[in-house]
């Protein structure tokens, strides 16, 4: 059913959850949003270790250009980031899907780079380094298996309130 949707209905469906919380359910997923933040922050600090944005800054983010966000971002993906968004941020997300996605780019690229915060990527997106850098895939990939199980976790919660959010395959 998730791949079914376009990346605009997955985006707004993720802000419309959010907003759609009360306080008492964002205080309830609130230490597992920690979790897989905290996650998040390992595969950074590795990331910076390793000078990975220096190669990824002389590359000019090739890799974002030629991927397409509607196979590989989740609803789940939109979600977490958007818990970093503010509202008005979150739009020019929503606005970015909706350019003609004729094209192999990723619509989420931008001249600044990514337009989700870097402590909620698309957990593809985090996995993943080209062969510029030996080690630093096998790494990340060790990092960020954990947060899949985290996101299945986070779904459910959000199903226990009343919110179907699509994720990665189980
Ligand atoms: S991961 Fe590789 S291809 Fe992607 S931006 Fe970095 S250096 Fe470029
Ligand atoms: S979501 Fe962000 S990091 Fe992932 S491919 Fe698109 S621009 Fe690159």
């Amino acid at each position: 059913m998730e791949n079914l949707k376009t990346s605009k209905a997955k985006a707004e469906n993720a802000n419309r959850i959010l907003n759609a919380l009360t306080e008492l359910e964002k205080e309830e997923i609130s230490t597992l949003l920690n979790e897989i933040k905290s996650m998040h922050g390992y595969a950074n600090e590795l990331l910076k270790q390793k000078e990975a944005g220096k190669i990824c800054r002389d590359c000019e983010g090739e890799c974002c250009k030629r991927t397409v966000e509607e196979e590989m971002v989740y609803e789940i993906d939109y979600f977490l980031a958007f818990t970093e968004m503010a509202e008005e941020e979150r739009a020019k997300v929503i606005e970015a899907l909706e350019i003609d996605g004729g094209i192999l780019k990723c619509r989420l690229s931008s001249n600044n780079g990514c337009l989700l915060p870097e402590n909620a990527r698309p957990v593809v997106c985090k996995a993943y380094f080209c062969e510029k850098s030996e080690i630093l895939e096998d790494e990340l990939i060790r990092l960020m298996i954990p947060v899949i199980s985290k996101y299945l976790q986070l779904q459910f919660m959000l199903k226990t309130m009343g919110h179907e959010i699509g994720g990665p395959p189980e």
